[in-house]
This record gives structure tokens, sequence and C-alpha cells, in this order.
């Protein structure tokens, strides 16, 4: 049994480039495979938890982020006629100078989360993903769909929800699960007023998160939704704005900026979690490949780069692979369960407008697990 030399990363996402980040020390040589050959990402964005900015802070990159994102103190909910009922601060987990949470541009991240993926001289293959995954023991012999192949000490998964490496090694995991419930998205102008996440707790329930000084995103849930919605392109700003109407005039300055239908983005929350143990063999899943959870809790991508942490420290300080990844096993599976469920309850309160009076409490329930050591 060996340490890993040589390493296939599928999917060039948070997972995977957190992944190829963590092993910049490692003395192994990293191939990325990424099947988008544009390999960039949608532009709303993307709130960060205390514990993503720890997970961030331990591959060096916390920095960047809250200097290209907008530092935030907490979260603020308001009733439906905009009084504001709660004003929860939260902990400052990733060290003295980092803030309790960011909001960041998705595509910003993404370039920074990139470009130190690349100065860690990896190989990157875009427009391409793999044939086969076949585990022959000692090594992994993967074939591509460029016609190429290649044998590898271990091959990371991270390669989302629909994950083909889960599909080709993992032949009894469960399938993702539309949750019912539909969320739109879109970036408008910050007001000044609007510093924190800020949610309001009517039907549909909105929130607001601060991107940067001009930008924030804001973000509307519907209730139960039978299916996965589909919207002809041409109507989803009209729908976006009509879910607003619930709220009289209290978003009118938002209201009149959606106008774009091609900046929606309307995403169903789906969720799979796959059984322990993440691993068949050399074979491991890292990220929403492994578990997705609803955006209730902020804390999928948040999750993608704690397991690339927790991974690549494993892999650095076990022996050999096979204890390395009984080791993530370990450290993982627990902590991401429970906030999968976690986000399951809130998503169900929501969505059948059932124990709404709860959603505080599992929220803050969620934050609290994400705030212990990993
Ligand atoms: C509406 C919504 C809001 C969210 N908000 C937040 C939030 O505020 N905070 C938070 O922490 N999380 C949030 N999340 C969750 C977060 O987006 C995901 O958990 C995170 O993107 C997972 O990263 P990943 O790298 O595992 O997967 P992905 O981001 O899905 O990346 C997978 C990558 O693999 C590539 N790929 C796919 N298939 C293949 C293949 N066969 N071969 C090669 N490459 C492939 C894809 O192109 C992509 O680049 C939200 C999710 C949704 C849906």
């Amino acid at each position: 049994m060996s340490k890993a030399k040589d390493v296939l990363i599928v999917g060039g996402g948070i997972a995977g480039l957190s992944t190829a980040i963590g092993l910049k020390e490692a003395d192994v040589s990293v191939d990325l495979v990424e099947l988008n050959p544009e390999w960039n990402v949608y532009g709303v964005g993307i709130i960060q938890l205390a514990n993503a900015l720890r997970a961030l802070a331990a591959l060096g990159l916390a920095q960047p982020a809250v200097e290209n994102g907008f530092p935030m103190e907490g979260l603020e909910m308001f009733a439906p006629n905009g009084h504001r009922i709660m004003n929860q601060p939260q902990p400052k987990i990733a060290g003295p100078n980092f803030p309790p949470q960011n909001g960041i541009a998705r595509p910003v991240l993404h370039k920074i989360l990139q470009d130190a993926a690349l100065a860690t001289g990896l190989n990157v293959k875009l427009g391409i993903t793999v044939d086969s995954i076949e585990d022959a023991g000692a090594k992994v012999a993967v074939t591509f769909t460029d016609g190429t192949s290649k044998d590898y000490d271990l091959v990371v998964g991270c390669d989302g929800l629909r994950s083909q490496v889960r599909q080709l090694v993992f032949a009894d995991a469960p399938e993702p699960k539309y949750e019912g419930q539909m969320v739109w998205r879109y970036n408008v102008k910050r007001p000044e007023s609007t510093k924190d996440i800020q949610m309001y707790m009517g039907h549909p329930k909105v929130g607001l998160v601060p991107l940067s000084d001009e930008m924030m995103y804001i973000f509307i849930t519907d209730a139960a939704v039978d299916g996965i919605l589909r919207v002809p392109n041409e109507d989803l700003a009209v729908e976006m704005r009509q879910r607003l109407d619930a709220y009289g005039e209290l978003f009118a300055e938002i209201k009149v900026q959606i106008t774009d239908p091609d900046e929606v983005v309307l995403r169903p929350f789906e969720t799979i979690l796959v059984p322990a143990p993440w691993n068949r063999g050399r074979v491991v899943l890292l990220g929403d490949a492994a578990h997705t959870m609803t955006a209730h809790i902020a804390q999928g991508a948040a999750m993608a780069i704690e397991d690339a942490v927790v991974l690549t420290e494993e892999l650095k300080k076990q022996d050999s692979v096979v204890e390395a990844l009984a080791a993530y096993n370990e450290r993982r599976y627990e902590r991401v369960a429970t906030l999968v469920q976690l986000s399951q309850q809130i998503c169900e309160c929501e969505r059948d407008n059932v124990n709404t009076d709860k959603i505080p409490g599992l929220m803050m329930q969620a934050n609290k697990i994400a705030a212990e050591p990993i």
C-alpha cells in the first residue's frame, strides 16, 4: 500500500478545483477533466457561511474570497410587511481576520478557484469525460470520451448531482430526488440598507444576498410545485416579478430591475445522499456527486470545499490511499448527512407551509453543526 502519485479529478467545479488546490503540496500528478468546454458557471451568487470561509482559509483562499465578495455579519429575518423580526449575528470561526460570512458572485469564486488550481500545474482537459472506470486493485484504468486512456492511483468524482462517476461505479446509489420546490434568482443593485442576508418570511419566501458594494441577488422560493417547473424563456422575468406581488410595494425598486429573461436563474431543489462509504476501492465521490442538499442552509458549496480539504489532508497524512479514504469517510459522512436532512426538513416546512415557526430554529441548528470543527 502506498500514497497516491497519479490522481484523476472528474469535474472542475467547486469540489474538483478545491481538491486540485488541496493537492498542491502532495507531490502528485493531477489530471482534471471537465465536461463543459467553456469551463464557466452561471452568474448569480453564493452565500459563504463561516465554515465555508474556514475551509477556504485552509486552502489559502479566504482572503481573496472576502476581498472580492461582500463580508457580512449575520442574518436578518423580516415579516411579510417588512418589519424586522430577528437579527442573528453569526460567529467568526474562520479566524479573527475573516468576517462571519461572505456573499460572492459564482463567477468570481470560480475564477479564484480556477486561478489557484491552474497555478498548481495540473493538467486540464476540457469538453471530455470518463467513458469507463475499472478498478483493478492497485490501479484504476480509465478511458476517456476523446479515445485516450490512463491508469490512476485514485479517481475523484467531483462531477456534481448527476455524476457520471457515480453512475459508472456506484451501481446501488440512489437517484437524485426532486424536493417539490423551485427557486428563482436574479442579480440587482444593492441598496445601502442591505448589508446582511435578509429573508422575508411571507409566501413565497424572499431573500436578499449582497455580493459586492454594487450588487446583490434576490431569491424567491416557490411553494409546492408538482414536478420540476418548466417556464418558457420569454416568460421568466414576468413570472419572477409576479411572485413579488404578494409583498405589495415592498420590493417595487427591485421588481423594475427584473427585466431580462436570460438573467433569471430558475432551479429545482434536488437532493441525494449516497450511503457511506463514499468510495468503491480507489474511486471516491466528493461534493454534490456524493451529497446534494437544498440551498435553504447555504451549505452545499461549503461541504464540497470541506470534503476537498479533508480528503487532501488525509491523502498527505496517511501512508496509503486506502487509509486516507477510510479517514475521509469517517470524518465526513455523519456531519454531511445531518445537514442534508436538516435542509430537507426546512424545505418541507416552506414547501408545504407547515411548522414554518420552526424554520429559524432549524437554520440555527444547521449553522451550529456547520461551525463544529472538521
Ligand atoms: C439554487 C441553489 C443555490 C445554492 N446556494 C448555495 C449557497 O448559497 N451556498 C452554498 O454553499 N451552496 C449553495 N448551493 C450549492 C452549491 O451550488 C453546490 O453544492 C456546489 O456547486 C457543488 O459543487 P460541486 O463541485 O460538487 O458540483 P458542481 O458545482 O455541480 O460542479 C460539477 C462540475 O463537474 C462538471 N461535470 C458534470 N458532469 C461531468 C462529467 N461527466 N465529466 C466531467 N465533468 C463533469 C460540471 O460541468 C461542473 O463544472 C446552491 C445550489 C443551488 C441549486
